[in-house]
């Protein structure tokens, strides 16, 4: 029999090993960026054209190559930064598996110019698809230039992969933020088809943060600081108040290398926990400085996730200091109850010891005070609100004792099908909001609870997709227009969903670079519900963006998924205090609706509890 096992082509491996690395331009633009980094650079420029997917040109000023490094760079394997596996475990540089260029290089054509201080002439290279094609001497300038032409061009089915050129923007200003938020010494730029997107000069981290996200974030994130004998920590986290309904400023940071870390996230929502408002995300920029042995960067190929041999501790550490920051600014919490009920209650109940992790620490910090503290207050009103569902318990029982009008006038047009499919006949004219959350009104068949915040998705849900479908909203004109500032993902969103809105009922236009002016929302969804004036455009733009991003990964086609988010967005809230009337035109329009029993999200809207399960309770004794 024949041997069959032959060696791939460099060629061939290549690509494949490009798979891994380079998944789109963002990758391509992270790679070279590091490796001007890593070139102790201090300005790098990024220029693309069409997302990337043309083009993109990353220049740098730092250490330059010789001529025959220019050549073998391209090759697999071949880095300046490791010379032994040991090394493996000491890396301070961004890359070291000197494979990026060798990858990027198997699926595209490159060109490199690169000249080093002391040389008097630079060299160039241009390669296609991993062939080199020229090299000459040139006059260049020092540092690095390299252009990487028609990504893909040879790998059909990755190209097809390729999504929009907005989405792939999206994906390299992630890429590019993430780089210049873990060096803010070094001067970055980036152009997409000759429009500036960023000009980041050389500045202090605050600075870079304010640059990148916008003036008002200088006033919205507090400094924090501490130092254990395993990790150092600064950075900023947002202000509670000013925390947003949009994920995304959230970044973790190793030696200056941006990684994801889900466990270390869990830490830090768990120590905003009961001090957020509703439906938001807290904002953080954290930075941890620790010693090369303490973490395993080698685990993934594109290096964003980092082990660290100190994972629990460092949890504790992480949650410590952010409690202790959002403390020592009087943040309170606020709870869902208003204050007089609070009053009411002079209820202290004992707390469990709160056992302290084992852990060496400086002994001079101490950082568990705080969550001491906090865990008292969680504990705290944990225990009456205990007390406080028996309140409620007897509150229901009371409105349902005693209607005064047991026996109603059933109208036609209250008619309405139960999720049995059985018919049923609602009461119009006697309504009770219970804790702001729910509106209880009689049935014929017993008493119906409806979720006041899923019955106004499910209706405005309708209206909007009625709206798109016949281009019938009208818009509300807002007295006063207002300037909005969106983050630059966020801007390109919209910017792609733009007309699709203005349908839904918007009068918004793009002005420049991240800002928007809005002059009027639609009208159905400030109808009865909402004033005007308490309506925070930018919060409302930036949740249904949110809500977008997140349906959009459910692959729900964009009319649906535009109506859903903006319905799930401007709905009244659970909390939100209804009048008599406000109640029942939401009852009186659910029950217009085709789907009275659920939301948009598939959840329920409606409980019954039948008289004869009432009689029951109340026979049982
Ligand atoms: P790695 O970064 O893992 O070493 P790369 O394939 O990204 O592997 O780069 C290979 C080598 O090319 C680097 O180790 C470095 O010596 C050199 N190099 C790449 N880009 C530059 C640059 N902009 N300036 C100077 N040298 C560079
Ligand atoms: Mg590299």
């Amino acid at each position: 029999m024949l041997d069959i096992i032959q060696l791939l082509p460099d060629s061939v491996a290549n690509q494949i090993a490009a798979g891994e690395v380079i998944q789109r331009p963002a990758s391509v633009v992270k790679e070279l960026m590091e490796n001007s980094i890593d070139a102790k650079s201090t300005k790098i420029k990024v220029f693309i054209k069409d997302a990337g997917k043309s083009l993109i040109q990353v220049t740098d000023n730092g250490i330059g190559m010789s001529e025959t490094d220019a050549r073998m760079c391209f090759e697999r394997h071949t880095t300046s930064k490791i010379k032994k596996a040991n090394d493996l475990f000491v890396i301070n540089t961004k890359g070291f598996r000197g494979e990026a260029l060798a990858s990027i290089s198997s699926v595209s054509k490159i060109t490199l110019k690169t000249k080093r201080k002391i040389d008097e002439l630079g060299t160039l290279v241009e390669i296609n698809g991993s062939e080199i094609i020229e090299q000459e001497i040139i006059n260049c300038q020092n540092g690095g230039s390299f252009i990487v032409k028609n990504l893909f061009f040879n790998v059909p089915a990755r190209r097809r992969f390729l999504k929009s050129n907005s989405t792939e923007l999206r994906h390299i200003i992630s890429e590019f933020q993430k780089l210049s938020l873990s060096h803010s010494d070094i001067e970055m730029s980036l152009y997409n088809n000759d429009n500036e997107i960023f000009l980041l000069k050389k500045s202090n981290l605050r600075e870079r943060i304010s640059l990148i996200f916008g003036r008002k974030t200088n006033q919205n994130i507090l400094s924090i600081k501490t130092e254990t004998s395993i990790i150092k920590i600064k950075g900023f986290l947002g202000k509670a108040e000013s925390a947003r309904k949009t994920y995304g400023e959230q970044f973790f940071f190793v030696n200056n290398r941006y990684m994801r870390h889900p466990y270390f996230h869990k830490a830090i929502l768990l120590a905003y926990e009961n001090i957020l408002p509703p439906e938001t995300f807290p904002t953080y920029f954290i930075y941890f400085e620790v010693d090369t042995n303490e973490i395993d960067i080698n685990i993934h190929p594109t290096k964003t996730e980092i082990k660290f041999v100190n994972e629990r501790a460092i949890f504790q550490i992480i949650l410590a200091v952010v409690k202790e920051a959002m403390g020592k600014f009087n943040v309170l919490p606020p709870i869902d109850f208003d204050n007089e009920e609070r009053l009411d209650i002079p209820y202290l109940p004992k707390f469990k010891k709160v056992q302290e992790p084992e852990i060496k620490i400086d002994p001079n910090y101490n950082p568990f005070r705080k969550e001491k503290n906090n865990k008292i207050d969680k504990i705290n009103i944990e225990n009456w609100q205990k007390l406080y569902e028996n309140f409620e318990k007897e509150e229901n029982i009371e409105i349902v004792k005693e209607p005064k009008n047991i026996s109603f006038d059933i109208k036609e047009e209250n008619e309405f099908l139960k999720k049995d499919g059985t018919k049923d006949f609602f009461d119009s004219n006697n309504f009770f909001q219970l804790k702001n959350k729910y509106i209880l009104t009689q049935v014929k068949s017993g008493l119906m609870l409806i979720n006041q915040k899923y019955a106004h998705q499910r209706i405005l849900f309708d209206n909007f997709i009625k709206s798109l479908n016949t281009n019938s909203n009208t818009v509300q004109k807002s007295l006063f227009q207002q300037k909005i500032q969106l983050n630059s993902q966020d801007a390109i969103l919209l910017k792609e969903i733009l007309n699709d809105i203005k349908k839904l009922g918007f009068d918004i236009s793009f002005i420049d670079k991240t800002n928007f002016l809005i002059k009027g929302t639609p009208s159905n969804i400030i109808s009865v519900f909402k004033n005007i004036k308490n309506l925070d455009f930018k919060e409302l733009i930036e949740s249904l963006i949110e809500n977008y991003k997140y349906n959009k990964k459910l692959d729900i086609n964009i009319k649906e998924n535009l109506a859903k988010s903006l319905a799930i967005s401007s709905s009244i809230r659970n909390g939100d205090k209804l009048t008599k009337k406000e109640m029942s035109k939401i009852i009186d329009e659910l029950f217009a609706c085709k789907m009275p029993n659920f939301s948009p999200n598939g959840k329920k809207i409606i409980k019954i509890i039948s008289l004869e399960e009432l009689d029951k309770y109340f026979e049982k004794v």
